[in-house]
Parts: C-alpha cells; sequence; structure tokens
C-alpha cells in the first residue's frame, strides 16, 4: 500500500452540514433538498476537500458519494471563470445523473455545468463549452471527441474527479484516463476518486493521479450495502426463465432491475417476459440514446416496473424506489455484485436482492462470496418444480415457517410491504 496515504477513522456521529464549511449557497440548497445530516462519507470527504486534500473515498452504494465531491466543490469554485472542474464516469446514465446533482447543488450559485457523453449531436454541447463552462461531467469517449475537435481545453482543471475510479483505472478505460488526465493541470491539481468496491490494489494503480491522499474507507471497500438482503437461487440452467417467472409471482415487488449478461440476453428475456404479461423496459449499450432515456425515465417514474439491463446500470444509478434486484445471470466480475445489488437498498431504504445461480457459476459465486467476506444463503422456492442438479444438493431444508406470498422455505423477506 502506498505509505503516503493516511486513513481516517469512521467518525462515531456525522456532524452537521452547517458545521462543515460550505458555502452559503450550497448550504441553501442543500438544506431545501432535505437533507438533514451529512452521511459518513460526506462528513469525512467535505471538510478534506475544502482542505484541498487528494482522497481515495470508498463507501457503500447509495451512501451520498455524489454530494460528497459536489458540495465542497461548488463551494471552493466560488464563482463562474473557466473549465475547472472535471468528473468522469463509466456511463452516459451515471454522467446525466451527476450533472443534475451538480444543478440542484449549485442552483444558487452562478457555476455552470455541462454533460459530455456520446450517442447524442455535437450541437448543444458546443454552444455550451462556447459560452463558458465551470465544470463539466462526461464519459471519455465523447470528452477525447471535443479535445480533438478542440472545443475545449483542460489546461485549467484543477479539480477531477474519478467516480466508479476503480471502472475508470481499469484496463478498458485506463488509455483514454490517462489521456484525459494528462491534460489537466498538474500543478495545485486536487484529485478525488471515487467507488464502492475499492480495493487496495487500486491505490498504487492511482498513485500516478493523486498527491498524498486521505483514504476513507467506510464499510471496508467490498460491503455490500447493509440494508440488502440476498440470496442464491440455484436452478438448473434450462429453468432459469420459469424460476425467474415464478419469483416475480412471489415477491411483492414495485420496482425491479433484472440484470442479464450480454446485451442479446436481456432483449431476449425482456421479450419473454412481456409474453407472459409482464411490462419491460430494455437498457443497454446497443440501444439508441433515445431508447435509453426512454427506458430510464419510464423505470423511474414507475410507468414501468421491471427494467431488463446489463451491467450499464450496475453502478452508481439512483433510483429511490427499487424495491428488487434480479441477477438473471450470476455477474462475472466480482465487483459487480456489489454495484448491481447496491441498486436497491439505497441511502438507508430496504432492498433485496436474488440471484439465480447454475452450475457453470460455481467459480464465479465463490469469488463474489470471497470478495464481500460472506457465504450468501441459498434458497430453494417451495410449489417451483425443480429438475435435479447438483447444486440443488447443497440447499439445506429451510423451516418452515410462513412468510407472506412464500409457503414457506424461504427465510428472505421478498413478500414483505416495505417502507
Ligand atoms: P449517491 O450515493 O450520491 O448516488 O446518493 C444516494 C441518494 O442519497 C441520492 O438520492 C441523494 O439525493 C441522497 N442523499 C445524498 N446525501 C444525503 C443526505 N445527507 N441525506 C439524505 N439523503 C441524501
Amino acid at each position: 500500500m502506498n505509505e503516503e496515504i493516511e486513513i481516517l477513522p469512521e467518525l462515531e456521529e456525522s456532524e452537521d452540514f452547517s458545521n462543515l464549511g460550505l458555502s452559503e449557497e450550497v448550504l441553501r440548497a442543500v438544506l431545501e433538498k432535505g437533507y438533514e445530516k451529512p452521511s459518513p462519507v460526506q462528513a469525512q470527504a467535505i471538510p478534506l476537500v475544502l482542505k484541498g486534500r487528494d482522497i481515495i473515498a470508498a463507501s457503500q452504494t447509495g451512501t451520498g458519494k455524489t454530494a460528497a465531491f459536489a458540495l465542497p466543490i461548488l463551494t471552493l469554485l466560488k464563482q463562474n471563470g473557466p473549465l475547472r472542474c472535471l468528473i468522469l464516469e463509466p456511463t452516459r446514465e451515471l454522467a446525466q445523473q451527476v450533472e443534475k446533482a451538480f444543478h440542484v447543488y449549485g442552483k444558487y450559485t452562478d457555476l455552470k455545468t455541462t454533460l459530455l457523453h456520446g450517442g447524442v449531436g455535437y450541437g448543444k454541447q458546443c454552444d455550451d463549452l462556447k459560452q463558458g463552462v465551470d465544470i463539466v461531467v462526461a464519459t471519455p469517449g465523447r470528452l477525447l471527441d471535443h479535445l480533438g475537435r478542440r472545443t475545449l481545453s483542460l489546461e485549467q482543471v484543477n479539480f477531477l474527479v474519478l467516480d466508479e475510479a476503480d471502472r475508470m483505472l481499469d484496463m478498458g478505460f485506463m488509455p483514454d484516463v490517462r489521456r484525459i488526465i494528462g491534460q489537466c493541470a498538474k500543478k495545485r491539481r486536487r484529485s478525488m476518486l471515487f467507488s464502492a468496491t475499492l480495493v487496495p490494489e487500486i491505490e498504487s494503480v492511482a498513485a500516478w493521479v493523486l498527491h498524498n491522499p486521505f483514504r476513507i474507507a467506510i464499510g471496508g471497500g467490498t460491503a455490500t450495502a447493509e440494508t440488502v438482503t440476498h440470496a442464491i437461487y440455484p436452478v438448473d440452467e434450462r429453468q432459469k426463465f420459469d424460476l425467474l417467472v415464478a419469483i416475480l409471482k412471489e415477491i411483492d415487488y414495485r420496482s425491479v432491475i433484472i440484470f442479464c449478461r450480454t446485451k442479446n440476453g436481456a432483449d431476449i428475456i425482456a421479450r419473454w417476459l412481456e409474453n407472459t404479461d409482464h411490462k419491460t423496459a430494455i437498457l443497454h449499450s446497443d440501444r439508441s440514446q433515445k431508447e435509453r432515456d426512454k427506458a430510464m425515465e419510464g423505470f423511474k417514474s414507475g410507468k414501468v416496473e421491471i427494467l431488463v439491463a446489463t451491467d450499464i446500470v450496475s453502478r452508481g444509478i439512483d433510483i429511490m424506489e427499487v424495491s428488487h434486484v434480479i441477477n438473471y445471470d450470476i455477474p462475472q466480475h466480482r465487483e459487480d455484485y456489489v454495484h448491481r445489488i447496491g441498486r436497491t437498498g439505497r441511502m438507508n431504504n430496504e432492498g433485496d436482492a436474488v440471484t439465480l445461480f447454475t452450475a457453470s457459476d460455481q467459480d464465479f459465486l465463490k469469488n463474489i462470496e470471497k470478495f464481500i467476506g460472506q457465504k450468501i444463503e441459498r434458497i430453494k422456492l417451495d410449489d417451483f418444480d425443480y429438475k435435479w442438479t447438483p447444486i440443488l444438493e447443497e440447499v439445506k431444508p429451510q423451516p418452515k415457517r410462513r412468510n407472506r406470498g412464500f409457503s414457506g422455505a424461504i427465510s428472505m423477506n421478498l413478500g414483505r410491504k416495505r417502507r
């Protein structure tokens, strides 16, 4: 581990927002939003960013990381000027969400924030850049296009945020991210790395980005949200879809995300669900931006109760009402498990996560359990006509107990009404 990194102990109790050193304008927006107390990651990160420190912050999903960097940055930027802050996001949906948050938290400042991502025209983006912006929230590909066209310069960027930092620094994004950071100010640049899954190795990978950083670790960096109940449903490969339909019938869901491994798989599952009278929306990277926006809007507004998606929505997407996450396909990357199930149980709400598990998924499951440091409960659905598979043998019989909706063998609260 990098020896320069200082680690903060977790605070016993969060302070009040008004004691953190935020500007009046930012404080007013926060209070108007109805936040009463800073979350632990906010209570730790805000004073450090205000002091000008670089940070690496690991905090469970849905714990208010966006405000943890947005509020102090808006405070420090103070007034309209050149482009000084760059936030990099791995997906368009996340970039949209974070840009919106900057507008909400910055509404009483005259700071300008704009969004740069692919899949849409350049017109509005170029107009915004020409008029002058203080903060850019971007995905790497489109940002590089703009740099190539010289429609913006990063020379004065001295606040850099890598959100979902482990994703931004993985092999796929790293070359683009290096090129982008290479164009930001070097002297006096403050850099911040945020994610729910920051394993210690990331610190050496990120050493070139950071200067003498503080490390904030809330929940250990690999922890699943405490408010999410999760379980594994072993099943024969050929019965996966039937089990999914049976689970959907049993649970008292308000809003559910079903994760599939591939885009094609997501399309097929969505089509099959439509055939079984479930209204669905689909979100993956082969859909047009219009279709992606429509799917997200329909799901967020509650018009559509089921969103079938790939890992494109596994990180960061904040929809308070998601009651259930179903991993139709188990995630192949262990950290995606934490992110996926973190789409429910946000900000201390309760949520349930279900993972279908077949014999060929054994290594993935082992890896996930090692990563989160716990064995996940195996559950067999009563009244489902299982075909035999060796993995079912491992499921211990559950004590019979009534649990709204389920006729017995289940210890999860899948059937409960919440909130
Ligand atoms: P994030 O982890 O940034 O996606 O935030 C998760 C959710 O928590 C968002 O809906 C925020 O609006 C909300 N939130 C952030 N900070 C607070 C806070 N201090 N009190 C209550 N809600 C908050």
